[in-house]
């Protein structure tokens, strides 16, 4: 198919406003897949279980238009704040996008999130509102929404029900009418995009590529430009959805290949391929390779599954490399690993396929963010350049009195809500220490809010509550926004005067007394009575902020004497007194 007949786009909306749906309708209408089969590029099971899209798919579909054909590559995104790497990954091998907006909902937070990275991208944007079959859509107020935040005409706003196959035709005119062809050129020599890999058990690391300049065949011998790897092409393929084997890919397709790429930490996102013997080329576009924000430590149940549980890691971060895993060792768990992941989404959904895929059930500990420390000039920190320390584990936070500044990672957060919620979601802000940017009227009773948030504050629950405080219509986004100076401390918990490093955490000084209450409260309750007292202390610079004790079992290991014999009585409780000290 020549160039002027390709086209390639992206469907980008918030979570739940239909993508997945709207993929299955056009797969369905250009006769690529079967009526009645649901969610069709949903693969994995927790995609499946949870309704969210995780993994960005992608399928070629042939569609005749004007009596003649066109190839259409779709690639679906996750729409969830965790994964907008895949969102920006997938809309660089893009010219246009699909702005999906649900007509009963409205815009949301990732709605906003997505379209500027489709406009800051130069992507073509085709605004279409599903779902107007619901009795409650108001498609008028969602176009309106539309057009005070990005300037988009209400005439050029699709309407469809993905669900009852409405509109479906108008939008495949419109990606062939709107979006341009690829700047593509086929006689040059080969180069192409890697934007996404994932793992075969029998073929190893798979591909996702876009051809931009020359052809590829079956049997060359390719290089990364990143990584510098020489690999002969094994196998490449189309997705239409399933996998159709070709020979050759050309300027304009996206396809899979196979080469004998071992782990999929060679597969670098945003590489650029090209033929072994071209070394000369430039490379395609820079890449920003995927920032782990929240960490959390992984555990065998015991040492035992330690080999099973390590194998499982390693297949799983096989097929998601924004996964950082480094070796960790813990005193009360024993050896497991340091985990990286994008988002608590990301965490969760990484620890269910764990479960599902693997049927590994590890000790998952609590998540934490990265602080940056400043330590106090020494002459070798300062020798070395070892001044500046990066901690997620509250383990290694150093000693009070080396410290000179502490920093924390904040976040810019988007929050769209109806605004008669107003009143809650700004108090849950300044709870946890958000500070106001801005605030807008996106129409007569929906209000944007922009938050400066400390990431620590909002990888726990905030989403959650922010959504039970409103009923479920506030949603939320954020993105990266640096570090900032922040008084930090350690919050130690000692149990019977022992440091317990895995309970302890890095908390902001004004909250240390309202959280060393609270842990001490919760392990009080959590931690069984033994025969001895426990002592549970939460303490911050040698300072103890909260006391609880667990009383013991009484053991009265005197009650079988009928008094007198004291010499006796004395051996009894001293016995007890080293079995209490053990
Ligand atoms: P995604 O998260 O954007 O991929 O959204 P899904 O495609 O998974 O859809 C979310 C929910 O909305 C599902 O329950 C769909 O059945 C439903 N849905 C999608 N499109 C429509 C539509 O046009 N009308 C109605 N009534 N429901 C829809
Ligand atoms: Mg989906």
């Amino acid at each position: 198919i020549p160039v002027e007949r390709i086209r390639n786009f992206s469907i980008i909306a918030h979570v739940d406003h239909g993508k997945s749906t709207l993929a299955d309708r056009l797969l369905e209408y250009t006769g690529a897949i079967k009526k009645g089969v649901n969610q069709v590029l949903d693969k994995l099971q927790v995609e499946r279980e949870r309704g969210i899209t995780v993994k960005a798919q992608s399928a070629s579909l042939l569609y005749k238009y004007d009596g003649e054909v066109f190839l259409l590559n779709l690639i679906d995104t996750p729409g969830h704040v965790d994964f907008s790497n895949e969102v920006s990954r997938s809309l660089s091998a893009c010219q246009g996008v699909i702005l999906l907006v649900d007509a009963n909902s409205g815009v949301q937070a990732q709605t906003v999130a997505n379209f500027y990275l489709a406009f800051g991208s130069d992507l073509v944007i085709i605004p279409v509102l599903n779902k107007i079959d619901l009795k409650n859509a108001d498609p008028v107020r969602v176009c309106n929404q539309l057009r005070s935040l990005f300037d988009i005409e209400p005439e050029s706003v699709l309407k469809v029900s993905a669900k009852l196959g409405t509109g479906i035709k108008e939008i495949l005119q419109a990606i062939i009418t709107r979006i341009p062809s690829p700047q593509v050129d086929r006689s040059t020599a080969f180069r192409a995009l890697l934007f996404d890999s994932s793992y075969d058990r029998y073929r190893g690391v798979l591909s996702l590529i876009y051809v931009k300049y020359g052809e590829v065949c079956v049997g060359d011998s390719i290089k990364s430009y990143h990584t510098k790897n020489d690999y002969e092409i094994k196998t490449l393929s189309v997705l239409r959805p399933d996998e159709v084997p070709v020979n050759k890919l050309v300027a304009g397709q996206i396809g899979l290949v196979g080469c004998n790429m071992r782990s999929s930490k060679e597969a670098y996102i945003g590489d650029t391929l090209h033929h072994s013997n071209n070394d000369a080329l430039e490379p395609l576009q820079g890449f920003h390779p995927a920032r782990p924000m929240v960490f959390a430590g992984i555990y065998p149940m015991d040492q035992s599954q330690h080999v099973n549980l390590r194998g499982a890691i390693e297949k799983l971060t096989l097929n998601d490399s924004a996964v950082t895993v480094d070796i960790d060792t813990s005193p009360a768990l024993g050896h497991g690993w340091r985990l990286g992941f994008l988002g608590l989404l990301h965490l969760e959904v990484f620890s269910q396929r764990l479960q599902q895929e693997y049927g590994a059930e590890p000790i998952i500990t609590a998540p934490s963010v990265t602080y940056k420390i400043k330590l106090k000039p020494t002459k070798q920190n300062m020798k070395d350049g070892t001044d500046i320390v990066f901690i997620n584990n509250p383990a290694n936070f150093p000693e009070n009195h080396a410290i000179e500044e502490c920093f924390e990672p904040m976040v810019l957060g988007t929050i769209i809500t109806p605004d008669k919620y107003l009143g809650p979601i700004i108090s849950l802000c300044m709870e946890r220490r958000g500070v106001q940017k801005n605030a807008t009227n996106i129409d007569n009773d929906r209000v944007m809010l922009q938050y400066d948030l400390p990431l620590c504050e909002i990888v726990v629950d905030f989403h959650d509550t922010l959504k039970t405080i409103s009923s479920g219509y506030a949603s939320f986004d954020y993105e990266d926004n640096g570090y900032h100076s922040s008084s930090l401390v350690k919050l130690a918990i000692l149990l019977n005067g022992t440091l317990v490093d895995e309970l302890s955490s890095i908390v902001h000084v004004t909250k240390s007394q309202t959280i060393a209450r609270r842990t001490v409260c919760k392990l009080k309750d959590i931690i069984p009575r033994q025969m001895v007292q426990i002592a549970i202390q939460a303490s911050a610079n040698g300072k103890v902020l909260a006391r609880e004790n667990i009383k013991p079992y009484r053991k009265d290991v005197t009650a079988k004497l009928y008094g007198g014999d004291v010499t006796r009585r004395m051996k009894l409780l001293a016995q007890q007194a080293a079995g209490k000290r053990k």
